[in-house]
């Protein structure tokens, strides 16, 4: 099965993403994670795409849609994908499909996750993760059950993404408006669009894909 999960920044996408990862085996396919990778190593799309991302904006759809092909390509046989953070611009909707299509793939569900935009500002300000692993946390929503310990590989090292301030975050959520949430209609379109309550508690948002998933 392969979904996509989206919504505006902090709207619990990676969040749900490890989940299902954990439950299903499926694979988390996050644009901005290997952005973010691409950066710490200096490669030349991280050197392309460093300014972008501190900036709020998007990076080039081209070097997105090359990303994502590649991961594609270096998965299992069989394994489910979840986008997450792709697509974020009617192109990039049709690279998908182009990219799906010559590998005998397809979309089985969009996975809107509906949220209350004021709250957005205080998810991401108060996000963290696990230096090690990634394990996603928040200051206030989901601590470490043992202060300073990752729940789940017992590092002691966390860190906060530099983008992750109050100014740029309005300009992903803009960038968000006028370039992502035009692309739903696209999916509504072929009738395998889901709504949740992304509002609702980490669990209960949980509960709710797997149901969509589960049919
Ligand atoms: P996205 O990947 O969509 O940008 P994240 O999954 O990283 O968003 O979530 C942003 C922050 O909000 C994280 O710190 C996460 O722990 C927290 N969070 C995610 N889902 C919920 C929720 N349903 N309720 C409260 N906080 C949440
Ligand atoms: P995210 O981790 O999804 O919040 O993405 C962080 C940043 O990476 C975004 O603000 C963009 O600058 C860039 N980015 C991630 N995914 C994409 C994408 N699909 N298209 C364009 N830019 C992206």
């Amino acid at each position: 099965m392969n979904i996509i999960l989206l919504g505006p920044p902090g709207a619990g996408k990676g969040t749900q993403a490890q989940r299902l990862v954990e439950r299903f085996g499926m694979k988390q396919l996050s644009t901005g994670d290997m952005l973010r990778a691409a950066v710490k190593a200096g490669t030349p799309v991280g050197l392309k795409a460093k300014a972008v991302m501190d900036a709020g904006e998007l990076v080039s759809d081209e070097i997105v849609s090359a990303l994502i092909g590649d991961e594609l390509d270096a998965m299992p046989e069989g394994q489910g994908a979840i986008f997450d953070g792709y697509p974020r611009t009617a192109a990039q909707a049709a690279s998908l499909d182009e990219i799906l299509a010559s590998r005998g793939k397809a979309l089985d569900h969009v996975i809107e996750l509906d949220v209350d935009e004021d709250a957005l500002v205080e998810r991401i300000t108060g996000r963290f993760t696990c230096a090690s692993c990634g394990k996603g946390y928040h200051d206030k929503f989901e601590r470490p059950s043992v202060e300073g310990t990752c729940d789940k590989c017992g590092g002691h090292e966390f860190k906060r993404r530099p983008d992750d301030n109050e100014e740029t975050v309005r300009t992903r959520m803009a960038e968000y408006r006028a370039k992502t949430a035009p692309i739903l209609p696209i999916y509504e379109a072929r009738g395998i669009v889901a709504r949740v309550d992304g509002m609702a508690d980490m669990d209960a948002v949980t509960a709710s894909i797997e149901k969509v998933l589960q049919g």
